[in-house]
């Protein structure tokens, strides 16, 4: 690779390179990755201390991934897969930041990292067609190209109640968990939040505390991880045809290489769903059991009801409390609408004698005091506060920079002011030579988001070359293709269930924030399609100069 330089352009002192990156996490280092074999200069920006992303930062106890690991796992290179074996069937955390640490120094990417270093501002410079980013640590950066892989869920949510700072114990969020572990043995803990990182350190956390109270807004599908070593069945098709498995991946609707189910549920008796549900429980599987039921489990409220009537069956057989178990049990938005969460011992905990749970539809949190949490019918005294209160996902790392201006000085916030507004999740109208990394407007979270991140970062670098090739220095949608790709993600909403809930896909979780799907439900497969056809029909929608 050409090696960056720092030069100062009138401007200022700033490194220049061709293209920056934001963000250090499976997609940040890809790009690098790819950019180094494309003759690009790059720099990455980081703010963590090292590479990672959200297994850096995530560290609370009990994390891991909930696509299996051999499935969420790079592919761009068959000899790192075979270099590299994973121990269980769901990756904790620390094995997933050492893959990623492995990944870098095999690849030899943090010699391109500025860590420790937040991007805090870019605009893009009409006269000179580059970008220019400001940082918080150590010089500018000018850039032509600037790519924000900043991650969909890398923003916490601050707390929204009162009183939080006068609480006199320890706090601790689950997205910032501290590096040196946390003891909380013998204490009284809360835990405010019931989303996956909760579900996943509530078992964890009610072994340790003395006693441990979980204030809960809303429930959510829980599953059973039956956590292990990888299954066999699934390693078979791996290691039988690892090519084709990749590549059924790739075409599916999730990301992870499942058939396509064209049985409806009406198509089977009661005897026939059972048994289906029974060996999707047994399986262990989100994806499975989110795609392979039955074909209108996902588009239609019957099919979708038969799953959550079983769900919530299961959930009053393992929780002995009848009202902790009804309030456990999601009522308000059909199962997948949401992303359903694993569990290892979730709903068990509940029958522990030091775990109690605060249901806070019933009794809203009214203030943290010095000394705990008080609801509108009681005050619950602890030592410790962790809040998995989950984040502002998908525009809240990418909004965080303020403000990213694009031609004409406009700003990112005031074309974003009615929601996110894109073409293909990858660029936006007015912001020449921006990507975002499975930003809204791509399947995304949606997905198996390692999938999708390849797919993204082969489809940028692939355009930055062709670009450079072709004698280009600039490439930008049109407003028509955003607005035709707007309608089409609001077409295909309209065809699943998850415009029937409220979550964090759709921006409810965050109080002010513009409230739409933002994840493109059209499915990875025809998702990389689509993507493909705009190069083969020459780029359409895009703008080059
Ligand atoms: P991230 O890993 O989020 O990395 C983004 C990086 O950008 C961060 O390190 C952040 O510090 C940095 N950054 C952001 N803004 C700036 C800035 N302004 N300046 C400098 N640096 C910045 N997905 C799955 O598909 N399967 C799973 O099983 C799964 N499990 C998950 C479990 C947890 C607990 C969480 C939180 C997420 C999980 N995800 C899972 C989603 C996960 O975020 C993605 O799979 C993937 O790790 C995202 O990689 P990324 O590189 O796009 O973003």
């Amino acid at each position: 690779m050409v090696a960056a330089r720092t030069s100062d352009t009138g401007r200022g002192t700033s490194q220049q390179v061709d293209v920056a990156v934001v963000g250090a996490g499976f997609a940040g280092l890809y790009l690098l990755h790819r950019l180094r074999k494309a003759g690009l200069t790059a720099v990455g920006l980081e703010e963590a201390g090292d590479v990672g992303g959200t297994w850096y930062w995530n560290r609370y106890p009990g994390a891991r991934c909930d696509i299996q690991t051999i499935d969420y796992s790079y592919t761009f290179d068959p000899d790192l897969e075979t270099a590299w074996t994973w121990s269980e069937k769901y990756a904790t955390q620390p094995e997933i930041l050492r893959y990623l640490g492995f990944v870098a120094d095999r690849y030899d990417l943090r010699r391109d990292i500025r860590f420790k270093t937040k991007v805090t501002e870019a605009k893009w410079d009409e006269a000179i067609e580059r970008w220019q980013l400001t940082t918080d640590n150590g010089a500018a950066v000018s850039c032509r190209h600037y790519i924000m892989a900043t991650g969909c869920l890398s923003a916490p949510k601050p707390p929204e109640i009162d009183g939080v700072k006068d609480f006199k114990g320890e706090v601790y969020f689950t997205g910032r968990w501290p590096h040196d572990g946390v003891n909380l043995a013998g204490k009284r803990v809360a835990v405010i939040g019931t989303g996956s990182s909760a579900i996943q350190s509530i078992p964890l956390i009610a072994e340790q505390a003395a006693h441990l109270t979980v204030f809960q807004r809303t429930p959510n599908f829980a599953l059973p991880a039956h956590n292990g070593p990888a299954p066999s069945d699934r390693m078979s098709l791996l290691q039988g045809d690892r090519a084709a498995y990749r590549e059924q991946a790739r075409q599916s609707m999730a990301g992870v290489p499942y058939p396509q189910q064209t049985v409806v549920s009406w198509q089977l008796s009661d005897a026939e769903r059972r048994e289906r549900f029974e060996r999707a429980w047994a399986a262990g599987d989100l994806v499975h059991i989110l795609t392979q039921l039955w074909a209108d489990q996902a588009v239609d409220i019957d099919g979708n009801k038969i799953v959550q009537d079983l769900i919530r069956e299961k959930i009053r057989a393992a929780v002995k409390d009848p009202e902790t178990a009804a309030a456990l049990m999601p009522d308000d938005h059909p199962f997948g609408a949401k992303r359903p969460c694993l569990d290892t011992n979730y709903y068990a905990t509940y029958n522990r004698p030091n775990v109690t749970l605060v249901n806070l539809r019933q009794e809203p949190i009214k203030a943290i005091t010095a000394s705990g949490i008080t609801t509108a019918k009681r005050s619950v005294d602890v030592d410790v506060i962790v809040f998995a209160t989950g984040f502002d996902a998908m525009t809240g790392a990418i909004r965080a920079v303020h403000p990213i201006t694009g031609r004409g000085g406009k700003s990112l916030t005031d074309v974003w002011a009615q929601g996110p507004q894109t073409y293909l999740g990858l660029t936006v109208a007015g912001f020449p030579n921006f990507f975002m990394i499975t930003g809204p407007g791509s399947p995304s979270v949606l997905s198996n988001m390692a999938v999708s991140i390849e797919q993204h970062v082969d489809w940028v670098v692939d355009r930055l070359k062709a670009l450079r090739d072709g004698g280009f220095t600039t490439i930008e949608p049109t407003e028509t293709a955003q607005a035709g790709w707007n309608r089409h993600m609001a077409d295909c909403s309209m065809v699943t269930l998850h415009r029937l809930a409220n979550t964090w896909y759709t921006g409810a979780n965050v109080p002010g924030k513009v409230q739409g799907l933002m994840p493109y439900t059209g499915g990875v497969g025809p998702y990389r399609s689509i993507c493909d056809e705009v190069v083969s029909r020459g780029m359409l929608g895009f703008k080059l100069t």
